[in-house]
């Protein structure tokens, strides 16, 4: 399944699905399935899975999605990031993922290195990598990266969004969001894509705050914005993680109410591969939103 077409068929309903990495070792394979067996109960739309940048995780990343699309009977998406890579190798990626079967990708820049000189690259921006796709004559799904804060590399939100709208007009079926825990930001950000004349679905990415330590990281690197009212209530729970968790799930199911009430159509939750929080809050939103689809069947109580 094309996911643009899942995306354009709205009278199923929101589009969920989950983002997952590739684990280094086996054990880490084999409790990532066990996640995904207690996620599949959700009947998400699909599942994708990321690409380490330069190629570091080139061999996983194409494992894990292969398997998840073959033996789990989820739709699985593949991202693929650029940067450090020769057209050729690309060609070759592409070749593999739609051998393999696999029919939808995120088409990503991917961040440079932070040490060193840069590796050779034939590509600087993705949307070379989206016209590389167009050209190679597979007829790929392609998703891509969007940020409703900017890109932290670009100041100037106004030219930000002219390298998107380039980017779209390579050939992207859909977007998905930089995660941001304030719905003004994406709410704002969707009026003046449409302004400028992106016209594809802009799926929001959600993240469940599950640790502070953590999220500060995360938002630290990719400059999104913690309300003042959620970081007050987060530093008085610091020592509690219990109490953070609750909190997290909490934002994360108003967040998800409000973003799918007022017409996005759908959420993509970056899962860090752990199912409790994301799992709690689908269930929430499958009440309001029940599944059209039977929960994937290879899967279902496969886990113990
Ligand atoms: C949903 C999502 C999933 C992601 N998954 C991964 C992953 O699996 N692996 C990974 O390594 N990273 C991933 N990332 C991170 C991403 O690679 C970084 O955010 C990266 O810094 C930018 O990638 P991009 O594809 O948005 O790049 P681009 O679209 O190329 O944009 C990057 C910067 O370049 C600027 N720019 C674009 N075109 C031009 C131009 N023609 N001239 C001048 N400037 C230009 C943009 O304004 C922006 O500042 C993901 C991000 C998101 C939002």
């Amino acid at each position: 399944m094309k996911i643009a077409e899942r995306l354009g068929r709205v009278e199923r309903g929101p589009c969920f699905s989950f983002e997952l990495f590739p684990p280094k070792s086996d054990d880490g394979v084999r409790q990532l399935f066990e996640t995904l067996a207690e996620l599949a109960a959700l009947s998400p739309d699909f599942v994708s899975v990321t690409y380490g940048a330069g190629g570091t995780t080139r061999e996983r990343t194409i494992e894990l999605v292969t398997r998840v699309k073959r033996e789990t009977g989820i739709e699985a998406m593949a991202h693929l990031a650029c940067l450090g890579h020769t057209e050729e190798e690309i060609r070759a990626l592409l070749d593999r993922l739609a051998a393999a079967g696999l029919e939808n990708l995120l088409a990503l820049r991917g961040d440079p290195q932070r040490e060193g000189p840069p590796p050779p690259s034939d590509f600087r921006h993705a949307s070379e990598l989206v016209r590389l796709v167009r050209k190679s004559g597979h007829a790929f799904c392609v998703g891509a990266a969007c940020y409703p804060e900017g890109h932290i590399e670009c100041a100037d939100r106004g030219r930000d969004m002219a390298h998107l709208l380039a980017k779209v007009d390579q050939g992207v079926d859909f977007l998905v969001t930089q995660l941001f825990f304030d719905n003004a930001f994406y709410f704002d950000f969707v009026r003046r894509a449409r302004e400028r004349r992106v016209r594809v679905p802009v799926v929001p990415g959600i993240m469940p705050i599950t640790n502070a330590a953590q999220i500060e990281r995360f938002t630290r690197l990719c400059g999104a914005t913690v309300p003042m009212r959620l970081v007050l209530e987060l530093e008085r729970r610091r020592d509690d993680p219990e109490a953070v968790l609750e909190l997290g799930v909490a934002h994360a199911i108003e967040q998800c109410k409000d973003l799918l009430a007022r017409g996005a159509p759908g959420i993509h939750f970056y899962t860090l591969n752990r199912s409790p929080a994301a799992k709690r809050i689908v269930s929430e939103l499958r009440k309001e939103y029940p599944a059209h689809e039977p929960a994937a069947p290879k899967l279902v109580g496969r886990a113990g």
